[in-house]
């Protein structure tokens, strides 16, 4: 995979994240085990799925800026590896240039 579609695809992930992170906006920390919808976080083409992870899930992934969360078999494991598989959701970490666009779009640098 070339370094321009590795940088596309993490260009795709992080605009669902900033996606996230609005819908995460609004919402407090009332009940830790509450589920919410979010986007799956993958670079699929034409994936508009939804993951529901609780807050504390969310912020997890969030403080990690290289990591996003996706369907389980959404991950393309030549940009990324998967560090954690959930009952619900996927865990993964990117990898060389896919990693600094996402460094590089971290809406909480
Ligand atoms: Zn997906």
């Amino acid at each position: 995979m070339d370094d321009a579609t590795t940088r596309r695809i993490g260009g795709n992930e992080s605009s669902f994240r900033r996606v996230n992170e609005t819908l995460r906006a609004g919402k407090t920390l009332a009940d830790a085990s509450k589920r919410f919808p979010f986007r799956c976080e993958c670079g699929v083409l034409g994936c508009n799925r939804l993951v529901e992870l609780t807050l504390p899930e969310y912020e997890a992934v969030r403080s990690n800026p290289k990591r996003f969360f996706l369907i389980d078999g959404h991950e393309i494991t030549e940009t990324e590896h998967v560090v954690e598989r959930r009952e619900r959701y996927t865990v993964v970490e990117k990898e060389d240039a896919g990693a600094e666009v996402a460094i590089d779009t971290d809406p909480r640098a």
